[in-house]
């Protein structure tokens, strides 16, 4: 079991007052204990850190990921999403389960080291006769000890039906809702402290029939799993949904049953004031993705309207492909940036986007109760920082972390057992991660794997 006892950290609990110098006490998967001072009753074996000149957080939520895309990067690095999308298809078309596997490890490690306790993934791509995808994502997961959400997606609208995809990297609809029936029975865990959970998510507007919307909606909610997808990430898809639909995105996912406080959905950057509205009031969560939305020039998401508005909120990182080598902790300061540069220095403050990072994507993905603030009862997932060295030239903890470089990790726990500890990788190594990265891309771009 694991016992650990965090002192004289600067707190930064999420929910309740900062604490300059403080405790925390974990026991098991949970935190037992979080108060000023040093801790009271240490339990017996107790791993003492003593975490002087750092800043504990709880764990960063990652709202949105293609862990895929890892084997991607690099292409169309000029294009719209639409050219971006068109040219990775073809990639995209020839991966397999080999290929899965290592972008997933090189994925989810490198969220680890930015401080990454629990991850989503969309995964909307099964070539036929490649393996087994959906399970090579979740054994990376297991292996690199993250808390994992991963979404199994779907397209099932070809270009001969007006969709974007080519015909060939698309499923038949009665696959698709088989194989996600398939995927929740033999994954989905509910309990408390669940380090794998399923969601049910068909990839976008533009590639996704109405009916297989409808019907993943129908699945979802029948076993009680969330709903996620891409939408109203740039002004082609606006144009794309009044040809096809007659309405904007928002309005069309509204009319199919898709908005509610078990929904959350990547990007939403082109929101009406009723959109807004509409989110506040269904609670429906986003995912802001701010270095995607940059990559791809689709503009800046209204999230400080959506945070006044009373809408969940959360940070993701998007696809390797479409954000390279993006930290999740400095989306933090990217969605800062990003919302003063639009709307003023007030837009966004640091602790806000620290909240956005941590209750806000536990919020979108339901774990409220669980996960996004360092409370006793909820679970160990804790993030060190330490800001000696050169960020001990700034006085405010959370500037230091937020504004300027992320600082390194000092430790990162989840559920109590150490991911990280000094910028290190302690699950899977580092080095091996790299490789299996470098590998899946090198496979994935010869084509030689199949
Ligand atoms: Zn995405």
């Amino acid at each position: 079991m694991n016992r650990l006892v965090i002192e004289n950290a600067h707190i930064v609990p999420v929910v309740g007052d900062e604490i300059p110098s403080g405790h925390i006490v974990v026991e098991g998967d949970r935190i037992t204990a979080v108060g000023p001072g040093a801790a009271g009753a240490v339990p017996e074996g107790a791993e003492r850190v003593d975490a002087a000149g750092c800043l504990a957080t709880p764990g960063l939520v990652n709202t949105h990921h293609h862990l895929y895309q890892w084997a991607s990067q690099g292409v169309t690095p000029d294009g719209t999403l639409f050219e971006w999308l068109v040219a990775s298809y073809r990639l995209w078309a020839g991966m397999d389960a080999e290929v899965v596997s290592g972008a997933a490890t090189a994925g989810l490690a490198w969220l680890a080291r930015s401080g990454c306790t629990t991850s989503t993934d969309h995964h909307y791509i099964f070539p036929k006769g490649r393996g087994d995808l959906f399970d090579a994502e979740i054994e990376a997961a297991r292996r690199v000890g993250l808390r994992f959400h991963p979404c199994r997606g779907s397209m099932d609208r070809g270009r001969s039906q007006g969709g974007l995809p080519p015909d060939d990297v698309v499923e038949e609809m009665d696959e698709v809702l088989q194989a996600t029936d398939d995927a929740i029975r033999k994954y989905h865990d509910p309990s408390f402290g669940s380090m794998l959970r399923i969601a049910v998510a068909p990839c976008s507007p533009f590639s996704v029939s109405g009916e297989l919307m409808t019907r993943s909606a129908e699945l979802a909610r029948s076993h009680g799993v969330r709903l996620h997808t891409h939408i109203a990430e740039t002004a082609d898809e606006d144009e794309h949904c009044r040809e096809q639909f007659g309405v904007l995105p928002v309005e069309y996912l509204d009319r199919l049953g898709w908005l509610g406080p078990d929904v959350w959905l990547a990007h939403c950057v082109h929101l009406t004031d009723k959109d807004v509205a509409r989110f506040a009031e269904t609670g429906t969560g986003t995912a802001h993705c701010p270095s995607s939305n940059g990559r791809l020039g689709a503009g800046i998401a209204r999230v400080s309207d959506l945070l006044r508005a009373g809408a969940p909120v959360g940070l993701g990182v998007d696809g390797a492909a479409s954000s390279e080598m993006t930290p999740l902790a400095g989306e933090i300061r990217m969605a800062m940036l990003m919302q003063r540069a639009r709307y003023g220095p007030r837009a966004l403050t640091a602790r806000q986007a620290l909240e956005m990072a941590t209750l806000g994507g536990a919020r979108c993905l339901g774990r409220e109760a669980e996960i996004g603030s360092l409370e006793p009862g909820k679970l160990a997932d804790v993030a060190l920082w330490r800001l000696g060295g050169y960020h001990a030239a700034i006085d405010d903890p959370v500037v230091a972390f937020a504004y300027g470089q992320t600082p390194p990790l000092a430790r990162l726990l989840v559920g109590g057992r150490t991911v990280v500890a000094d910028g290190e990788l302690r699950t899977v190594s580092d080095a091996e991660a790299a490789e299996q990265g470098a590998r899946a891309h090198r496979l994935l771009t010869s084509g030689d794997h199949s």
